[in-house]
């Protein structure tokens, strides 16, 4: 039930001061950890999941965030608390935009409805359903194609989602269907008017006898969703792809909910990813990088030969334009593959090979290294 249910920032582990990446970080780490996929027919990881996913739904959005701070639940929840008091059923009029945030598992299967009523029987958006992909570094370069099961509300199939079993469905007498009742209290002495959850049929507006046995006379029954989703070639760490309507079923005849799919990237063990552009090192012996050479570099197209010039320095970054990554939404459009030139200092060297540096060094001193020059005339101005 709402009441019981945990602070926002506790259930993410942030603090209330948490910046906006801080939070998506943590909603990372613990929708990785309580995810569906790693934690089959754990029941407690899936309420965790949920739990989280609703958490970053309120604290990831500027507004909702600001209107939990200051009211708690109450602010982004028009259910919670509501049935307690006279005043609950009004209270989250005022800020609309809740429809795509009802606790709608918790109304449908967690059974007595705290709601206030005077919502009850009308249509509703279905909830947004979130969940997340881990892709490989290739697929969210290129775009792939990727099926995901996530659980969602849908309409119970035994009775159409009426709810009945029978077909029947009576308009309830006492709120001739409209699912409220008016009812006027004495506050302080004042006569306070309000409208409150029909009695006799939960602010439904109709009356089944005879339930459905499979959904209980919900009509709705929760159940794994298998949806093909097309990633964009492009998306990075963090984005969601949103596939329209493969959210909950809408309620009362309204709109079904999107799903929205957070990526993950798989670290590669060779590129690295700077936005559109794509990094690399690629290690070359003393000799290629003092007298040049032609490499292999590795790219998202394969390999593609590159010839440095003599005398590359370690940590010398190329660049090869348009091998980077594709733009989402332009994908002809590609960002720069870098790779980065990382010297390797030989080992272990024979007695021979250690002469022949040697004579080397002796022909190379100074002239030809201008920064251990420069490095060494400083030194004797600082100590002179
Ligand atoms: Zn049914
Ligand atoms: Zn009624």
């Amino acid at each position: 039930m709402a009441e019981n249910k945990r602070d926002y920032y506790e259930v993410l582990g942030v603090e209330k001061s948490a910046s906006a990446d801080e939070i998506k970080k943590a909603y990372r780490k613990a929708a990785m950890k309580y995810h569906p996929d790693r934690n089959p027919g754990d029941k407690e990881a899936e309420a965790k999941f949920k739990e989280v996913g609703e958490a970053y739904e309120v604290l990831s959005d500027e507004g909702k965030r600001s209107r939990y701070d200051q009211f708690g639940f109450a602010g982004v929840d028009p259910n919670y608390g509501a049935g307690a008091g006279g005043y609950g059923g009004g209270f989250g009029g005022g800020f609309g935009g809740f429809g795509d945030f009802g606790d709608i598992f918790s109304e449908f299967f967690g059974g007595g409805s705290t709601r206030g009523g005077a919502r009850e029987n009308a249509p509703r958006r279905g909830e947004n359903i979130m969940t997340s992909l881990e892709l490989t570094f290739e697929e969210a370069a290129f775009g792939c194609e990727k099926e995901v099961a996530t659980p969602r509300i849908e309409n119970c199939s035994v009775c159409n989602g009426s709810g009945s079993a029978d077909g029947v469905i009576e308009t309830c007498s006492q709120c001739r269907g409209t699912g409220q009742v008016r009812t006027v209290q004495n506050f302080m002495g004042m006569q306070m008017q309000s409208t409150a959850a029909c009695p006799q049929c939960s602010g439904r507006g109709k009356i089944i006898k005879n339930p459905c046995t499979t959904c209980k006379g919900k009509g709705k029954v929760r159940r794994t969703n298998r949806v093909k989703v097309k990633i964009p070639a492009g998306v990075d760490a963090g984005q969601s792809v949103r596939v329209r309507s493969e959210g909950s079923v809408g309620v009362n005849g309204g709109p079904n909910g999107d799903l929205l799919v957070e990526v993950y990237i798989k670290r590669h063990p060779i590129f690295q990813r700077e936005d559109r552009d794509v990094l690399c090192e690629v290690p070359i012996s003393f000799t290629q990088a003092a007298l040049g050479a032609k490499i292999q570099v590795p790219t998202l197209d394969g390999k593609v030969e590159y010839e440095i010039p003599e005398g590359t320095q370690t940590g010398r970054e190329f660049i090869l334009r348009e091998k980077g990554i594709p733009e989402v939404n332009n994908p002809r459009r590609r960002g720069n593959h870098r790779f980065t030139v990382v010297v390797e200092t030989p080992t272990r060297l024979t007695k021979e090979q250690k002469d022949l540096l040697r004579q080397l060094d002796e022909t190379l001193v100074q002239a030809e290294t201008p920064k251990i020059k420069k490095f060494f005339e400083n030194l004797k101005d600082f100590f002179d």
